[in-house]
């Protein structure tokens, strides 16, 4: 009975809910360019104005960077942390846009209607969900469903340089017994998915030296020894005739798909032809034994990114090199633990070197996956409240992706993260013409509100 009066109002007032998102849209909050300094603050305090209207206590926090808005409101419940960004990416080139990045338009589509604007979509849009569905919660109800701190990051697309120090510092006031993260989107566009799992990140570089200088192969040629040739040999051993890596205990901590989650990606009735076919290719190139879902998602993957020497020019030369040059990469998942991953990976190269062949490395980045604990209530109650907005199973599902804040949030709080969301693979985020769906934003918002009354 409540439920349906939130939604009614919901319904009722998304024209209003519009021309809010349309006001912070309005704030031009690049982060990432110094000339936007004040814009940034004027997000920031604009939302903190939207907090205080809804009850909330709130503030705009300075940081050596952008502020961070947190905000506390509500009693009793759960306590639930919702965490959003309002800072937007650059929206060069200009040229590009088919009008002004920052006066938002409210457009039909042949799919619909869309708000068109920077941040739309990433992440405004999407942090108003959760605001507007407090909103009319609130207007029923005449309170907060439960206890809620908001956290509202200015510097998400700029490498949050200030987001570990502010977690550091302020552990206590933040921590809460869930983070709800909405900066992620549907399923295909058309099923609810909360993201369970990212795929860690593995980089390699090295060289390989033979000669101690360039050698013409009309002298030299049979005699010397070829690194092109010997990178070549060993990188065409990475993977064997089935798709497996095999490099020693590359697969120590990687677990096997829990039947429930295989069933729900089975459901999710993934369209490989469809995915494959858009980038011109029709067969999945992983391991032989696994559902191209598995491959994307809860595989490793070992990948060549760059390989180059010799001579690469216009016309011919016959150039035994001196050295070759490669670029691997590894997506990680499960336990995987990415310094034992690059110990063994060196290994395996070192032991396939011929004489006269050294190497030298140069280690890239790494980072475990991350896998969400999904015993919290939260996760099956959020499952069970898209499904019933969307009128599709809401799944776990994958992220090839990288979302660090899930895993900061564990780290620096101690506390699990839900990432679920409302954006279509359109939207164009960080591109130019981005939009957001208003059926998204509108069932977002409605989606929310379905949640809260199962976790209030
Ligand atoms: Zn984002």
């Amino acid at each position: 009975m409540t439920l349906e009066a939130v939604l009614s109002k919901i319904d009722d007032s998304l024209p209003q809910a519009l021309e809010r998102l349309m006001a912070l849209l309005r704030i031009p909050s690049i982060s990432t360019d110094p000339a936007f300094k004040a814009d940034c603050a004027r997000a920031a305090d604009w939302l903190v104005e939207d907090l205080k209207s809804l009850g909330f206590e709130a503030s705009a926090r300075p940081t050596p960077g952008h502020s961070m808005v947190v905000a506390h409101g509500g009693t009793g419940g759960p306590h639930l942390l919702f965490y959003g960004h309002y800072d937007v990416q650059p929206v060069d080139p200009l040229s590009l846009w088919d009008r002004d990045p920052f006066d938002p338009e409210l457009q039909d589509t042949p799919k619909g209607k869309v708000i068109r604007a920077r941040g739309a979509s990433d992440d405004k849009g999407q942090l108003m969900t959760f605001l507007e569905a407090l909103r009319a919660w609130k207007a029923v109800h005449g309170t907060l469903p439960c206890r809620l701190t908001i956290f509202l990051e200015g510097e998400e697309e700029s490498g949050s340089p200030s987001l570990i120090p502010f977690l550091q510092e302020n552990a206590d006031e933040l921590k809460a017994q869930i983070a709800l993260i909405c900066d992620t989107g549907l399923f295909q566009d058309t099923a609810p998915a909360i993201v369970t799992m990212l795929r860690g990140l593995l980089g390699e570089e090295f060289t390989i030296h033979a000669a101690n200088k360039d050698l013409h192969s009309g002298m030299y040629g049979g005699a010397a020894q070829n690194p092109i040739r010997v990178l070549s040999r060993i990188l065409a051993g990475l993977h064997d005739a089935t798709g497996r890596i095999t490099i020693p205990q590359f697969y120590d901590g990687v677990t096997e798909l829990p039947d429930a989650i295989r069933s729900q990606w089975q459901a999710l009735a993934f369209d490989h032809a469809t995915f494959l076919g858009d980038v011109g290719l029709s067969v999945p190139a992983g391991e032989q034994d696994r559902t191209p879902l598995e491959m994307i998602w809860s595989r490793p993957t070992a990948e060549i990114n760059g390989i180059w020497g010799g001579y690469t020019g216009d016309g011919f030369k016959t150039v035994l090199p001196a050295e070759a040059h490669a670029k691997v990469s590894f997506r990680l998942v499960g336990d995987q633990d990415p310094h034992a991953i690059r110990i063994q990976f060196r290994k395996w190269v070192e032991a396939q070197l011929p004489a006269d062949c050294t190497i030298d490395w140069k280690g890239h980045g790494n980072s475990p996956a991350g896998v969400m604990s999904i015993e919290d209530p939260a996760f099956e109650a959020a499952r069970a409240a898209l499904g019933e907005e969307w009128g599709r199973a809401a799944a776990y599902v994958g992220c090839g992706g990288s979302i660090p804040i899930a895993g900061y949030f564990k780290t620096y709080l101690g506390m699990d993260a839900m990432l679920l969301g409302f954006g279509r693979d359109d939207d164009q985020i960080h591109s130019p013409n981005e939009k957001y769906d208003l059926e998204c934003f509108h069932k977002g918002i409605r989606s929310w509100a379905r949640l809260l009354e199962k976790l209030a």
